[in-house]
């Protein structure tokens, strides 16, 4: 969220700029650039479109607290929101911008919780009131709120609202809304329904648009994973235990799936919960605190379900599954890389979805990547890796274990390094190594992703020679930065090993779990299968490397090519 603006400059005053920054907020994302400025100078209708989780709440938030009138108890903004819990999020953001605001009073009304104590809210005087839309009618017809006085009404995510059916509620909301000098809609895409509540009831809105529309946040990579419908499960298990820090929901298509799925997580031990609409309000709330306090680590949910989930840090989104539509898959990748962050949303799909999944690619202009489902052995190690490396990193100053350390000596005694080593991973990981120990293949093999030299195709080797025009082929190797992996190492790696001249690798871009690597279509490719039993040097780890070709395209130079910009130095 690297920017030149600041808030003061959006024309932010004091004390929101407090609020903001004790919320660790230092300079505005995007939509608040855009909308910021534009909903503060005019009382006007205006559409923002953006993805979730790109500063959306403050930038109707912000703009709305600097100009409601304080010294006034009476409703004169309505917030809608898809969902419950985003109901809450927003609250919980807007009371902490105000936090230095006097007189503020916000009103959160939803369904599925006492609707009285709600109504004894809106009694006291609030101005700003965060609202479900069938719980604000149901308190409308109870006369328990006025919406006549409203100024601002906010639509946020509307798109989903209008997924989940509250068409006629929004429509009834903004007829209500008999006084309101404008209208603001917040929506990550822009379907014929909300063009149709724009023509009814907005003015000559101004239109925002973040990014483009209907695509995924940028920061996060797409991976997909093909297995047997039979190994869906395992291959679902073999993905979190590769990941031992992963903090992720997995989608699935119905309510039995996620709550069954779940129940054989947790029976293995896993801290794995679900949540769909056949749990109560009270056990949603449970399963929901679990998640955001990281005692569930993996949340089963379906798409109705994790409407509006706004938890940051989510690492992974898993697709058990593709869902049918690219705005659920947009949705649903959304709930990761949020807040500028990065995140991966993997699919587990059958080989009979790989046409949907390259349609999702073209209409949402990414980027599938195939990864294969990692072995027992990769997993054992990358288990065992990381558990080493949390054991270094620990911080032991504090833990009152000096006054047994000499009696624990005295029974280890005897035994070497090397031993006790062993004994902890036998110990720690004895159910791991066991359920792994025998553990076959499930990788579906697929034509076009097959290793470039592990089995090495004849034909896609005479491929690389026909086709060796002015391109560069793009290949992936399963080592990246979190296995200690450098630019210069890779390269190094390369030309230590490979006929290939320095002149012949192109572009060489390291990411977290895996590399690229460009090389000249004319180069003689098949000397790569010489790295198979070697390795970089200085890896931390030692997961096998396998290499994938992955695409190709034209370039601009010869080959032998120009000595200077052989390797780009993008990263
Ligand atoms: P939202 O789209 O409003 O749900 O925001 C997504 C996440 O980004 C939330 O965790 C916000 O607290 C955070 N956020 C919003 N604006 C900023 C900002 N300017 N700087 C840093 N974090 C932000």
């Amino acid at each position: 969220m690297q920017t030149t603006s600041s808030f003061e400059t959006l024309g932010i005053h004091e004390p929101l700029l407090a609020g903001i920054r004790d919320m660790g907020f230092e300079h505005p994302t995007p939509v608040q650039q855009q909308a910021i400025p534009r909903l503060i100078a005019q009382q006007a209708d205006t559409i923002v479109l953006a993805q979730t989780g790109t500063g959306k709440t403050a930038a109707f938030g912000l703009p709305l607290l600097q100009q409601i009138d304080l010294s006034v108890r009476q409703v004169q903004a309505l917030i809608l929101s898809p969902t419950r819990e985003l109901a809450l999020q927003i609250a919980q953001d807007l009371k902490e911008m105000g936090k230095y605001l006097s007189g503020l009073h916000i009103a959160t009304v939803y369904g599925g919780s006492a609707i009285q104590q709600q109504m004894r809210q809106l009694r006291q005087g609030v101005q700003i009131v965060v609202a479900t839309p069938g719980r604000l009618i149901d308190l409308v017809q109870r006369q328990a709120i006025q919406l006549q006085t409203a100024r601002w009404v906010i639509l946020d995510e509307a798109d989903e609202m209008l997924n989940m059916g509250f068409r006629d509620d929004i429509h009834f909301i903004l007829q209500q809304a008999t006084q309101r000098q404008c209208c603001w809609l917040f929506s990550a895409t822009m379907p014929a329904e909300i063009r149709q509540i724009v023509r009814q009831f907005m003015h000559e809105p101004a239109e925002i648009v973040v990014g483009k529309q209907n695509t995924v946040a940028s920061g996060i990579s797409h991976e997909y994973y093909v297995a047997h419908a039979q190994h869906k499960f395992e291959t679902l298990r073999r993905l979190i235990d590769f990941h031992p820090e992963l903090f992720g929901i997995v989608f699935t298509r119905t309510k039995a799936e996620a709550q069954e799925i779940a129940d054989r997580l947790m029976r293995l031990g896993y801290e794995a919960e679900a949540l769909h609409g056949d749990l109560s309000q009270a056990q949603r709330d449970k399963v929901m605190e679990h998640f955001r306090a990281k005692t569930t680590r993996i949340l089963l949910a379906t798409d109705v379900a994790a409407r509006g989930i706004d938890v940051d840090n989510i690492s992974h989104v898993i697709h058990f599954g593709l869902p049918d539509d690219l705005e659920s898959y947009t949705h649903r990748s959304g709930r990761t890389a949020r807040a500028g962050r990065t995140g991966t949303s993997i699919s587990i799909i059958h080989l009979h979805e790989m046409e949907k999944l390259r349609r999702l690619e073209k209409m949402l202009r990414i980027r599938f990547i195939r990864r294969s489902i990692p072995t027992g052995q990769q997993i054992c190690e990358k288990q065992l890796y990381h558990y080493f490396e949390q054991l270094k990193q620990i911080d032991f100053s504090r833990a009152d274990i000096q006054i047994y350390l000499r009696a624990i000596q005295s029974s280890l005694e005897g035994l070497s390094k090397e031993e006790l080593i062993e004994r902890i991973a036998a110990y720690e990981f004895q159910h791991l190594l066991k359920h792994y120990a025998q553990a076959k293949d499930l990788n579906v093999p697929l034509p076009e992703a097959r290793p470039a030299y592990r089995n090495p195709s004849r034909q896609q080797a005479s491929q690389v020679h026909e086709q060796s025009a002015e391109e560069w082929i793009t290949f992936r190797v399963n080592i990246g930065r979190a296995h200690g992996l450098y630019k210069a190492s890779l390269l190094q790696w390369l030309l230590d090993h490979t006929e290939l001249p320095r002149s012949a690798v192109g572009k060489l871009i390291i990411l977290d779990q895996y590399s690229l690597m460009e090389l000249d279509a004319r180069a003689d490719l098949s000397s790569l299968q010489r790295l198979q039993n070697t390795r970089p040097q200085g890896l931390l780890s030692t997961a096998p490397e396998e290499i994938f070709l992955v695409k190709r395209r034209p370039k601009s130079r010869t080959y032998p090519g120009s000595q200077a910009s052989s390797v780009r130095q993008d990263s």
